[in-house]
């Protein structure tokens, strides 16, 4: 990491999309960006792949009950953070695949919310600088959150039964992708990190000691907050597909220009 200090990422997107494989890897991720951009006025919606009925330790339990826990501490979670709604695409957990039938669900949403920006998990991460490996539902959600933003999103012609029935081609303008090995923009979560543990708290068949989970999330988000000189920030890797005149290549604001970071609204 270079010890030259970043300067915060300050674009919002007035309409966003979070895509994940699992009810709880949003909160885990960039909940606390989402409830920073809720609260200045962004409208947010969140899509699960999968129900997460594979994340249990009992191999006797019914996947159908532990997937209706999960979807309920989602909404709860997500109700905390602030999104405008949830919905589920029940594929299988632990046997997501970035297939055309998960892409075009994928399509349908994003053309149905309209969102300016799409985040998702790094698909290009198998294993973590820090260590561990990336769960593969993850980087499939990623490639198949990156394959329906571009190009077929924006392209009347993919799935085009879709644009027939009313749901017109759109452009998302930006990725946020999360849990990367290359960041490139940092966002100060001082003031809604708080919302992020109180939002991974809902997920409770999931967490068995809540102290040590606030512990592990305020010191993560202290060393990405290092970066940019504030309390507490969440890391992403910005690709910008269509670029903001305002603004640099990674939406980072130019130094001459201060006044242009934040989008009207
Ligand atoms: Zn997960």
């Amino acid at each position: 990491m270079s010890p030259r200090r970043r300067r915060p990422h300050t674009w919002r997107p007035e309409r966003f999309l979070v895509v994940v494989a699992h009810p709880d890897d949003a909160d885990f991720g960039p909940a606390a960006t989402a409830a920073r951009w809720i609260d200045a006025g962004s409208t947010g919606w969140l899509v699960c792949c999968t129900s997460g009925d594979a994340g249990g330790e009992d191999p006797d339990q019914d996947p159908l009950e532990l997937a209706a826990i999960r979807e309920a501490e989602q909404r709860q979670a997500a109700t905390i953070v602030g999104y405008a709604g949830v919905t589920f695409l029940h594929q299988p957990d632990g046997a997501l695949a970035n297939d055309l039938a998960l892409r075009e669900l994928l399509v349908r949403e994003i053309r149905t919310v309209r969102p300016d920006a799409v985040l998702a998990t790094d698909p290009e991460v198998v294993f973590y600088r820090g260590g561990g490996v990336n769960h593969a539902d993850h980087r499939a959600a990623g490639l198949a959150a990156t394959d329906a933003v571009y190009p077929a999103a924006r392209n009347p012609m993919a799935f085009p039964h879709l644009a027939r029935s009313g749901l017109a081609a759109h452009v998302v303008r930006r990725l946020y992708l999360f849990w990367p090995n290359q960041p490139n923009a940092w966002i100060d979560v001082s003031e809604t990190l708080d919302r992020k543990i109180a939002a991974l708290r809902a997920h409770a068949s999931q967490i068995r000691h809540p102290e040590r989970l606030e512990a592990r999330i305020r010191r993560w988000a202290a060393e990405e907050g290092r970066v940019i000189g504030t309390a507490a920030a969440e890391a992403f890797r910005v690709v910008v597909i269509e670029e903001d005149e305002e603004e640099g290549p990674t939406g980072e604001t130019v130094e001459a220009d201060p006044a242009a970071p934040q989008q009207p609204g």
